[in-house]
């Protein structure tokens, strides 16, 4: 269990349980319907034809450290079920906060960072002190405090967590966190995530339109809409960069 004194700076998220086997039960469960003899291979018919279902048998809880504003866009997706540290009855004694990317590499704002996020500090301390609740103090808290979760959902639901928030048009502080959250699943459970990545890569084009990020290049051309060939080669390489993510 994580104590608030352990409360992070950068994000995190850990792997705290998951279902055992959890790729032999969407096998099985496959081969079920179809009255087949269970084989691995009917996983890759199920993720190409979206006989989904059979990735929902099992969950994966993630112990997940972020600021307070990123912990919301976790919270968007609905399938999974969430259990935040409270703001209301526990006290923020330990404050901490993650510094956002742009700010890290930027020494002109770094400084003035940090002293305004210990003014905000001692203003809520001095709040708690005078008797304010924790639940009106934290009014004054910022979109930075550090906060942790677990978030549990099933395969399925981590698959379409991972499409959405890996996408470059996602924002990079849920990125950081996404490529994590594939590495662990990858490490203890390959065969129900080693097809994702990003998911212009996974479709065969990119979905945003002009607001497309422009960073994947398919070789060779600048069309948006790849020959399936230019897609596996670009596969096999970032499955070999996704390979190195959760160590
Ligand atoms: C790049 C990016 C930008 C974003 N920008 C914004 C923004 O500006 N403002 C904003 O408010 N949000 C924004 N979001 C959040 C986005 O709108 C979704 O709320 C979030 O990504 C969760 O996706 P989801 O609903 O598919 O996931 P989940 O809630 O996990 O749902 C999974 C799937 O279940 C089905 N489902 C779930 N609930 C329902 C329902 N009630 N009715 C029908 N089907 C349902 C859908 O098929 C859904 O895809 C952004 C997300 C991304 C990735």
């Amino acid at each position: 269990m994580c104590n608030i004194s352990d409360l992070q700076t950068k994000p995190l998220a850990k792997l705290v349980a998951y279902t055992a086997e959890a790729d032999k039960v969407a096998i099985n469960a496959a081969c079920l319907c179809y009255n087949s003899v269970p084989n691995s291979g009917v996983l890759k018919f199920c993720k190409d034809s979206g006989h989904e279902s059979v990735f929902e048998h099992n969950a994966f809880t993630f112990e997940i450290q972020t600021s307070r504003i990123i912990s919301q866009m976790f919270t968007r997706h609905r399938i999974a079920s969430f259990s935040q540290r409270s703001q209301r009855y526990v006290v923020e004694d330990a404050f901490s906060y993650i510094t956002p990317i742009e700010v890290e590499q930027n020494p002109a704002f770094a400084n003035t960072w940090k002293e305004f996020q210990e003014e905000v500090q001692s203003f809520y301390t001095a709040m708690v002190a005078f008797g304010i609740p924790a639940e009106q103090a934290r009014f004054a808290l910022t979109n930075a405090t550090t906060t942790v979760f677990y978030m549990t959902a099933n395969a399925r639901e981590w698959r379409h967590f991972l499409r959405l928030r890996l996408c470059y048009r996602a924002q990079e502080d849920i990125r950081i966190i996404a490529r994590i959250i594939l590495g662990e699943l990858m490490r203890v459970c390959p065969t129900l995530f080693d097809d994702i990545t990003y998911p212009c890569l996974m479709d065969g084009f990119c979905s945003q339109g002009k607001m497309r990020c422009g960073k994947i290049k398919f070789p060779g051309t600048s069309r948006l809409m790849p020959t399936k060939g230019e897609v596996s080669n670009i596969v096999a390489l970032y499955m070999q960069e996704v390979s190195t993510w959760g160590e």
